[in-house]
């Protein structure tokens, strides 16, 4: 490829990025997008960078074979995983990784194929082996399942994502979008009802200048109290978004522990999250390292130190919320370890102090 070809690429990396984004599949800085080159090369999203400030420098040539990169900007930390990808699937051109919420939800249920269909059709989905992200257990176990599923565009990481293929972006992207409402079919045929997702506010605060500032006039008493005890006992939130989306409300009445079923659970809001009977409990239930307290059947408050750390746990709630419906109508599940959950929590409190450094 010569500079223009390569620089064509990387915009096309951008556009389809946006494209994902618009369409819901990609969010925030979640996900990775990537493309061969040659051979031996492929490009690939960076680490940490929002898809709606991607600039074509930012997206990095990999050396598939040992992942060597000459750029400042840090690839995606599955790199190991895309590399994995093009190596055994030599018809792959084009990947996009993303934790997209039905595929990602019907890969917790413990089960090694996803049964569904799409425009009358038969869909089978394969969902590769868990493993902890970023490994290279997690390349492999990848590698494996698309090797073994040779006429697989799109499979289920456990716990975690997908990762869609094609001969060009265009065919990864329509894998993503077909994987997605075949997902959420065979989840309305498991939970026998509707599936929504999204954040759906109830009474929602910020703090200014030190002062509770409630974004509704008319917040009930009782739940301003609750606001006043969440600030006074975690001095790093700032911002409490109240969800009450529907997955989030039922898990609040039905539910009594959370564990987590998908990575960004682990990562985001804790290890584990109680629903309380009372207010005693909901009160006994802030704790410094989960963001998120439940008020019974009345969905949760998700917490951050800015409104949009806020919803980044409002929307990974809702969406373990789903997972954990599913997984209580299916009968079985799988459920990370604790010793996993604790690595991903420390791992991602460790990186994110930092990235929040260096925005400083
Ligand atoms: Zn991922």
């Amino acid at each position: 490829m010569n500079s223009n070809e390569l620089l064509e690429a990387r915009q096309e990396i951008i556009r389809v990025s946006r494209e994902l984004h618009e369409i819901g599949l990609l969010v925030r800085t979640w996900g990775n997008i990537s493309s061969r080159v040659d051979e031996d090369h492929f490009l690939i999203t960076p680490s940490g960078i929002r898809y709606e400030d991607l600039t074509p420098e930012m997206i990095v040539l990999v050396n598939i074979n040992d992942l060597s990169y000459e750029s400042d900007v840090k690839p995606s930390s599955e790199l190991k995983v895309h590399a994995a990808a093009y190596k055994v699937r030599p018809d792959a051109e084009f990947i996009v990784h993303t934790h997209q919420v039905f595929a990602s939800c019907a890969g917790t249920l413990g089960q090694k194929k996803i049964f569904s269909y799409f425009d009358d059709e038969d869909v089978v989905i394969p969902v590769a082996a868990y493993a902890l992200p970023g490994t290279e257990k997690l390349a492999e176990n990848v590698a494996r399942c698309l090797k073994k599923y040779k006429d697989a565009n799109g499979i289920i990481m456990a716990n975690h994502g997908t990762l869609c293929l094609g001969a060009d972006a265009r065919e990864a992207v329509f894998e993503a979008e077909k994987m997605e409402t075949a997902c959420n079919d065979f989840l309305i045929d498991v939970c026998k009802t509707d599936m929504t997702h999204g954040v759906e506010c109830g009474y929602n605060s910020h703090l200014e200048d030190g002062q509770i500032v409630f974004d509704q006039k008319d917040t009930p008493e009782r739940v301003k109290q609750i606001h006043q005890h969440i600030y006074a006992k975690r001095p790093d939130v700032s911002y409490i978004i109240h969800n009450k989306a529907e997955a989030v409300l039922t898990v609040s009445r039905r539910a009594n522990h959370m564990k987590p079923l998908l990575d960004d659970f682990a990562q985001l809001i804790g290890v584990g999250v109680k629903i309380p009977n009372n207010d005693d409990e909901l009160y006994h239930n802030i704790k410094k390292s989960v963001n998120v307290v439940f008020s019974q059947n009345d969905g949760a408050y998700c917490l951050g130190s800015n409104e949009d750390d806020a919803l980044a746990v409002a929307m990974v709630l809702d969406k373990g919320c789903i997972a954990y419906m599913a997984v209580m109508r299916n009968g079985e599940g799988h459920y990370l370890s604790l010793l996993e959950c604790i690595k991903m929590n420390r791992h991602y409190r460790k990186s994110y102090s930092k990235l929040a450094d260096i925005k400083k």
